[in-house]
């Protein structure tokens, strides 16, 4: 084959996931152009993902697409987020949580945006839709990175376009990785999952049964468990149109699933006898794995081609978003001057402690499923079963809370010992699950925070940095950053909300916000050295 043609962009993605998607709407926002070059067509009805979590979501808001995504959701938002835990559909109530992961409209004060039960394919059609009208962002599907070389100036990539059949090359500033679990581009710099593979095998069928839904007594959820000796699974509604999953999970190594017998052992799991019509049937393992390394010169690595980790918890996709989000405004602003070389390298110090403190949790919520919570005798009618699914709920009440209510791990993501954060002394809050404590330490999420109007605190805050000025601030302070910041060439923008107590909040008069929303510095004066703090904060 020849290579004929040579195109050139600022930033080549390699895949169109949820990570290259954010990384796609992170730079088109901010006019930079890329190429998002994809092998596959990316249609099926494997659902993988289904948790959008509350960050996601926020994330949507900021995009201006929060309100296409509840559009698009296929049970309605006033579906209940439940998760029941039952011995089989067709049997007995064991535990429930309700309003798993925090799905219920209204948002909290916590966070501008509850989360969406949403199937993957559909986030990402939302995502890439709002993409498409990006100017400066291109698509090429049925196109593959082979292969690519870099210099101190930038990379060469050679892409294949499979429908054309040929090579060509495209130039770029840097190259991204968002190219899953089999990435190539992990490979072609050198780099290596470390960790451990194959944890436990599953399977993922997708099927339609008419009726399902009125033939148990178990109420709306989004998710049944079904803790029996049989099958112990995962099964629930996908969308509309009598859709549903099914995930047997921590299967042996010799069970398989296939041909009729699919819809055989769907009757078994649940007890429930229907006709039921497999549509597909993925197996899948999980993995905790993390790369050595998630860079090598103007290439770098996000999303699921530096982590895998169970899904249990839903954070694997929502992870790929924030690593769009955080490379996203650094390669623009070092694209476009405001940004030192200190920034790209920032990207992995700040992802990776997050990243390893997500799979600790996910690994952990893996460590308990149905089979380990099956018990000989639970299916009993009579007073001994009814006791022993007492005892199980028990259990699974204990186990499993934290794998639904987990806001403290969403939300208390934070970058605090980053080179590009100006510590003050204090410390985030120690690390939390269920529960999130608001915090401006430096490095934090930028606590949230109501207007009276409605609107949210977050809807203030600038495409580039924001000085949030809460209370006790001066005119001078304010005038004098933007003047240190236009000297510089940073975006910032000043912004002076009436919200009560929102210097107590932020325990400061200022606080310098990052693109993502995280607390860069705070304060009671501008400093006199503002474009020192400024540099820092840019990597410049
Ligand atoms: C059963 C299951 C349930 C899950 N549930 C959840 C959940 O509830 N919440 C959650 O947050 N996460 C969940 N996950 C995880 C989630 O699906 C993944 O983390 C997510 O898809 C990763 O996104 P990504 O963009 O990094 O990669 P991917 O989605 O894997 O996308 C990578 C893309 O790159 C393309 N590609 C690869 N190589 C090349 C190449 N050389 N050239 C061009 N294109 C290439 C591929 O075709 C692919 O389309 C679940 C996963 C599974 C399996």
């Amino acid at each position: 084959m020849t290579q004929a043609t040579v195109d050139s962009t600022e930033v080549l993605i390699v895949g169109v996931g949820p990570a290259g998607l954010a990384l796609a709407i992170e730079l088109g926002s901010r006019s930079i152009a890329c190429v998002v070059v994809e092998r596959n067509e990316r249609v099926g009805c494997a659902p993988r993902a289904k948790t959008t979590n509350v960050r996601t979501r926020e994330h949507l808001r900021r995009w201006g697409i929060a309100d296409k995504l509840a559009a698009a959701s296929p049970l309605g938002l006033d579906y209940p987020s439940d998760v029941a835990f039952v011995t089989r559909l067709g049997g007995y109530p064991l535990a429930r949580f309700e309003n798993a992961f925090y799905c219920a409209p209204p948002p909290h004060a916590y966070y501008s945006e509850h989360a969406q039960w949403i199937p993957q394919y559909t986030l990402e059609e939302v995502l890439k839709a709002h993409a498409q009208t990006l100017p400066t962002v291109q698509f090429r599907f049925q196109t593959e990175l082979a292969t690519f070389e870099q210099n101190p100036d930038g990379v060469r990539a050679t892409v294949h376009d499979l429908a054309g059949g040929k090579d060509y090359v495209l130039e770029c500033d840097y190259l991204v990785g968002a190219d899953g679990a089999r990435s190539t581009v992990r490979g072609l710099i050198g780099a290596t999952m470390e960790g451990q593979y194959g944890l436990s095998r599953n399977y993922n069928i997708v099927f339609r049964a008419p009726g399902l839904a009125e033939a148990h007594a178990h109420g709306r959820a989004i998710m049944y468990w079904q803790i029996n000796a049989d099958v112990p699974s995962l099964i629930g509604p996908m969308d509309a149109g009598d859709t549903w999953f099914f995930m047997p999970t921590g299967v042996p190594d010799d069970f398989r699933v296939d041909g009729s017998a699919t819809s055989d052992l769907i009757r078994k799991a649940t007890g429930i006898d229907l006709p039921y019509e497999i549509l597909s049937t993925d197996e899948w393992s999980t993995s905790r794995l993390i790369a050595d390394r998630y860079r090598d010169g103007r290439a770098l690595l996000i999303g699921d081609a530096c982590h895998l980790h169970p899904p249990f918890g839903g954070y694997g996709m929502n992870m790929g978003v924030a690593d769009g989000v955080d490379l996203g405004w650094k390669l623009a602003a070092v694209l476009r001057g405001w940004g030192g070389a200190e920034l790209i390298g920032s990207y992995e110090t700040e992802r990776r402690p997050v990243h390893q403190r997500v799979m600790d949790e996910a690994v952990a919520n893996h460590a308990v499923l149905g089979a380990q919570l099956t018990q000989e005798g639970s299916e009993d009618d009579g007073p001994l079963g009814a006791r022993l699914r007492a005892q199980i709920g028990a259990v699974i009440r204990e186990a499993k809370a934290r794998e639904f209510n987990t806001l403290g791990v969403v939300l208390g993501c934070h970058y605090a010992g980053s080179p590009l954060v100006v510590g003050d002394g204090s410390a985030p809050p120690a690390a939390e699950v269920g529960h999130a404590t608001p915090s401006a330490s430096p490095g934090s999420l930028a606590p949230h925070a109501w207007l009276e109007d409605g609107s949210s605190l977050y809807d203030g805050f600038g495409l580039g940095f924001t000085l949030l000025a809460s209370g006790g601030w001066t005119a001078a302070d304010l005038a004098q950053a933007q003047q240190d910041a236009a000297s510089l060439g940073i975006p910032l923008t000043t912004w002076q909300p009436s919200v009560p107590a929102l210097d107590q909040l932020y325990q400061a008069r200022l606080t310098l916000i990052r693109p993502d929303q995280h607390v860069a510095w705070r304060g009671d004066a501008w400093p006199h050295d503002g474009p020192a703090l400024l540099r820092q904060v840019c990597g410049l």
